[in-house]
Formats: structure tokens, sequence, C-alpha cells
């Protein structure tokens, strides 16, 4: 494939560039951080008047279709985007679960009602959307959840319904998201798969309680949720009875649709930079072979991720979906950027202690790569269970031997 512009990604490309520049600042160094001075809930409040900005503009949701508000645009349209975005000094990320895996599981499965209410209000960003699976015993495996929602007849002024108990836990932004979408167990009779069924809540509905959980970082990204009796109506189910399985996936594919996994190119400058300017034994760090030798690894992971996204953006092109080539990519780019921030820490020796303020331009990055490269690992897919499926799926070696197929979610041993 030709990576060049074709005309009309060219025009597109530069629609985008006249829009930005006269909408946003341009960052002053490449790795520069958006908000870091500001708290989290400003730097939400800021995403979100971003995301309504650009909604109004249809750049909200490139690849939506326009009967859901969207520009019923390509995804390579998206790409060329999120590139030019990349480049200012903008909120981005905030709403990537909302708009990028929980609003197309409801779009897909939900009413025309709800979709009428709900769909315009999260895509100009007045409306956040949290992401409701994980529990502490059901992360990798999803069949396991045990949160359960039970009918009911006793809502509000009579109103029959389901009652939701459980607890979730790493919620990304469930502390500032209006609503969630929960995935619920409706029938313990049948095999695990077949007896969730997906809902969505209010996220200040009664009984709804989000403890946010503080991270090294000292940020609160993600948060425990408790459910203590809470009524959903019936009208919030999202899809049939039975089928909360088949809405979580439709969420997460349209997470492995989404291209990532490549490194930002300054990373190898920086630790080529870096190595120039720290001495280890009197004399420059690049100066040692093992220095250069993982300056190497470095570069070579950066560009074989690079080819990666190429084929990737091929398939898009071709108007396939990317194959496992993504899966490979996140693997290898959550270690990667794992290794460089670590790497750069080492590097700097006892300053690389410092705080990311203290320690000068472009530590920031570093700081944030070190504390939060380790979750790139675990979270859409632990490394181990990406492993698995490359290995069952790609390389067609044995699954693994399944004692729970077919057996009733209630027989399960725990
Ligand atoms: C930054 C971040 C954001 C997140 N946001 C959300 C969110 O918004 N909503 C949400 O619902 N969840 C969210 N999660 C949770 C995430 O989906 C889970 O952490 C992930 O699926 C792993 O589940 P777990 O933590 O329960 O680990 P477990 O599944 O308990 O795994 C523990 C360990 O066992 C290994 N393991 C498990 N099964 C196998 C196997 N079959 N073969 C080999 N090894 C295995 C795993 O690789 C891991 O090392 C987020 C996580 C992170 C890190």
């Amino acid at each position: 494939m030709d990576f060049d512009d074709t005309p009309e990604e060219a025009t597109f490309r530069a629609e985008c560039r006249r829009w930005l520049a006269a909408n946003a600042e341009l960052k002053a160094r490449p790795d520069e951080v958006f908000g870091s001075s500001l708290d989290a809930g400003a730097r939400v409040q800021a995403a979100r008047e971003w995301q309504g900005r650009k909604a109004a503009a249809g750049f909200g949701a490139i690849t939506w279709p326009q009967a859901m508000g969207g520009r019923g645009g390509t995804p390579i349209q998206e790409v060329i985007f999120r590139e030019e975005e990349g480049r200012y000094r903008v909120p981005t990320h905030v709403f990537a679960v909302s708009l990028g895996m929980v609003i197309p599981s409801v779009a897909a499965h939900a009413s025309p009602e709800v979709l009428a209410r709900h769909i315009g209000p999260a895509l100009h960003g007045r409306e956040l959307w949290c992401q409701l699976l994980s529990e502490p015993g059901a992360g990798s495996d999803l069949g396991m959840v045990r949160t359960k929602a039970e009918r009911c007849t006793d809502g509000p002024e009579g109103q029959s319904g389901w009652r939701l108990n459980g607890q979730k836990v790493w919620t990304t932004l469930a502390q500032y998201a209006d609503f969630g979408l929960v995935l619920a167990r409706t029938d313990p009779k049948v095999p695990k798969y077949e007896g969730l069924t997906s809902f969505f809540i209010n996220m200040r509905a009664p009984g709804v309680e989000v403890r946010p959980i503080k991270q090294s970082s000292g940020e609160a990204e993600f948060n425990e949720v408790f459910f203590n009796d809470v009524f959903v109506p019936d009208a919030q189910r999202v899809g049939a009875v039975g089928s909360g399985w088949k809405v979580t996936l439709t969420g997460l594919m349209s997470e492995r649709l989404s291209i990532g996994g490549t490194l930002p190119s300054e990373l190898v400058r920086m630790t080529y930079r870096l190595m120039c300017d720290q001495h280890m034994g009197g004399a420059p760090a690049i100066a040692d072979g093992r220095m250069r030798e993982r300056l190497a690894d470095l570069y070579l992971q950066h560009h074989g991720l690079w080819l990666q996204q190429c084929r990737g953006l091929t398939a898009l092109g071709k108007g396939q979906a990317p194959g496992p080539e993504l899966s490979v990519a996140k693997i290898v780019g959550a270690r990667a950027l794992q290794d460089f921030a670590y790497l750069a820490i080492d590097l700097k020796g006892a300053r690389g202690v410092l705080a990311g303020d203290d320690a000068g331009d472009g530590w920031e990055q570093v700081e944030r790569l070190w504390h939060g490269a380790a979750s790139m690992r675990i979270a859409g897919g632990t490394d181990e269970i990406v492993k698995n499926n490359v290995g069952e799926r790609v390389l067609g070696l044995p699954p693994e031997p399944r004692s729970d197929k077919g057996v009733a979610f209630d027989q399960l041993p725990r």
C-alpha cells in the first residue's frame, strides 16, 4: 500500500488542519501532556467541552453513521484526524471508552427510544459513559461475572424491572460518568456465557456507590463500583435477556478495531539524547555497548510496530478489519513503553527519583509511562490472554482445556 494520502485523504487532512488550527493551540513540544496543571475533574470537564466542539464540527465520531450524528467517514479518516489532533494541546482519551466501546454496544442492541435519548448527549460530550464489566473474580474471564440482576415488581411507583446487587472493579472514570453499561447475571442455572444480560444505569441512581482507587501516580483513574439493591427499569435492558455476552462482544470488537500499539517516535530520540548526556564510569552512556544494544532494541521495536500499523492500515484501506497484527502490537508496544520508562529513569541515576516537574522538559511523559505502562499490559486483555489468543487463533495451537463448557454457572467450582 502507498502510505501517502490519496487525493481524497489529502483534502480531508487539509480540512482537519484548518479546523484544528482555528480551534486549538499547537503543543509546545511533541511530548507535552495536556492539562498537567489541572486536577482530574477539570481535565474531564475540558475533555467534555473539546468533545462538544469536535462533534459540532463533524469530527466527534468520524466513523459513526450519519444517522447517529457521526460523519459516516472511513477508519482511515479517523486515523488522519487523530494524527493531526495529536499535534495540539487538547484532551484526548477521556471519551475513548464512552464513545469507542460502550455507545457502539448500546447503539447495536438498545431500543430506538434509548438511542434517541442518549446518543446525542454522549456524542456531544454532555454525558460520559463507563463500562462496568470486570469484577474481583471476573476480569480475563468475564463469563464469571457474579453481579446479580433479579426481576422485581417493587420499583418506584410500583414499576417492574430488575434489582441489581454486586460489585465491579477497575471501572475507568466511573466517578465522572453519568451512565454505565453493566454486565449482570440474570440466570445462574445455565452455562456461564448464556445467563448474562446487559443493562445501562444512571451512575447517580440510589444504591450505586463509586469508590475511586488511588494509584501510585497519585491519580484515581479507575474505581470500585458497588450496587446495593439498585432498581433498573426493564426499559434500561440492552438487548434480550441472556444476550449480555453478545452485547459485550460488540464493545470489545469496537475496541480491537481502534488502531494502536505504535511507539511515539520521540522516545527513541529521547533515549539517544539521554544516553549522550548521562555519564557512566566517566564516559557518556552511549559509549557503552550494552546501552547501545538497548537503544537498538528500542529502535527495532519502534520500527516493527510502525510496520505492523501499516499492515493494519492497509487492511482498513481495503475495507477489511485489521487482523492479529494488532494483538501482537499490543503486547510488544505496551512492553516497550514500560522498558523505555524504566531505562530512562535508570539512566538519570539518582535524579531519576525526581518528580516530572522538577526533572525538566520531557520528563513528565517518562514519569507517566513509568507509573502507567504496566496497566497497558493488563487493560483490554493481559499479555497472557493476548498470547493465548494469538496461540489459538493465529498459530492454530490446541486450545486451553475448558472444563466449564456446558456446565451451569451455579455448578462451577469457586
Ligand atoms: C488501565 C485499566 C483500565 C481498565 N478499565 C476498565 C473498565 O473501564 N471497565 C472494566 O470493566 N474493566 C476495566 N479494566 C479491567 C481489565 O479489563 C482487567 O484488569 C483485565 O481484563 C484483567 O482482569 P483481572 O485484573 O481480573 O486479572 P485476572 O483475570 O484475575 O488475571 C490475573 C493474572 O492471571 C493471568 N491469567 C488469567 N487467566 C489466564 C489464562 N487463561 N491463561 C494464562 N494466564 C491467565 C492474567 O494474565 C493475569 O496475569 C481496566 C484495567 C486497567 C489496567
